[in-house]
Order: C-alpha cells, then sequence, then structure tokens
C-alpha cells in the first residue's frame, strides 16, 4: 500500500478499487496536477473511473486533510500529498512550472511578524510569481 492509501484506511475511509486507484495516482504524481490531469492518469489506470468519482475523490481525501488544495492563479485547483515537511510555492508564470522551495530566513521572518502582531504563527502559505530572468 502505498502513503496515501495507508492514511485513508488509518482514517477509517471505506477504500473501492477506483478510491485506491486515485490514491495511488496521487501517490506517485510529483507534481502538483489539477483535477483533469488526475482523471487522465487514473483513467489510464482504470477506464471505468469518472471525472466526478475523481472531483469527489479529491474533496474526501483534502477533507481528511490528506491531500492539500492550492489555487496558483490559473482558476484550477492543483493537489498534492500534504506532507508534514513543509515547503512553498515558486510559479512561473510563463511555462505553468511550479517550483518548491524552503528558505529558513523566509520561515524566520514570518514567525517574527506574527509574534510582533502579537500571534503564534500556526500555519502560512507563501506563493511567489514569477518569469524567467532572460540571459
Ligand atoms: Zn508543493
Amino acid at each position: 500500500m502505498d502513503r496515501i492509501e495507508n492514511l485513508c484506511v488509518e482514517k477509517g475511509m471505506r477504500m473501492t478499487e477506483q478510491r485506491r486507484v486515485i490514491a495511488r495516482v496521487l501517490s506517485q504524481a510529483h507534481d502538483h496536477p489539477d483535477v483533469e490531469e488526475l482523471y487522465r492518469r487514473s483513467h489510464d489506470v482504470d477506464p471505468h473511473i469518472s471525472i466526478a468519482t475523481v472531483y469527489r475523490t479529491v474533496r474526501l481525501f483534502e477533507e481528511a486533510g490528506i491531500i492539500a488544495r492550492h489555487d496558483f492563479r490559473d482558476g484550477r485547483s492543483r493537489y498534492e500529498e500534504a506532507t508534514e515537511i513543509h515547503h512553498d510555492h515558486l510559479i512561473d508564470m510563463k511555462s505553468g512550472k511550479v517550483v518548491e522551495f524552503v528558505d529558513e530566513e523566509i520561515e524566520a521572518l514570518q514567525e517574527a511578524i506574527a509574534h510582533k502582531l502579537g500571534y503564534k504563527l500556526v500555519d502560512h502559505r507563501l506563493e511567489l510569481y514569477g518569469v524567467p530572468i532572460e540571459e
């Protein structure tokens, strides 16, 4: 069993064969696919899977905190496994490529800002939007 499938079982989710396929596709994704892309990949494994099933399953996994949803301003929700290790995203506005990064200085700065405003930081999201620097 892969990680997402395992988490679903741990959370007591009823795992149908189609849900297993979608869980596996999500576990194997190293990018940030949207529902249509997830549908394409799942459909390659099991042609009986409908896009409606992918929508429902993804919503179910998201509500259970197993996957994270992102909105990178292109009108499509994108998904990735919710990992304990935090990372932020840089979106290449030219190609749509999503680059993951972690920066200790930014992490510390955000905590300091929240603290200064009288808060203990519990979560944050940071998205950088850029175009490649031409050489
Ligand atoms: Zn990511």
